[in-house]
């Protein structure tokens, strides 16, 4: 089942993404994403919306 899920920056938490992803067994996902706040690339990690 797809589920919206925000990806949140693990350095300043602010939530950057909103993405829908498969989810199975409500497994948490880390990816490098762009953060405006801390102006680089940052590991965000998968929250539910
Ligand atoms: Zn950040």
């Amino acid at each position: 089942m797809r589920e919206p899920v925000v990806l949140e920056c693990s350095s300043c938490k602010s939530r950057n993404y909103m993405v829908a992803l498969e989810t199975k067994g409500g497994k948490k996902l880390e990816v490098k994403k762009f953060c405006r706040t801390c102006r680089g690339h940052v590991v965000h990690k998968s929250r539910k919306a």
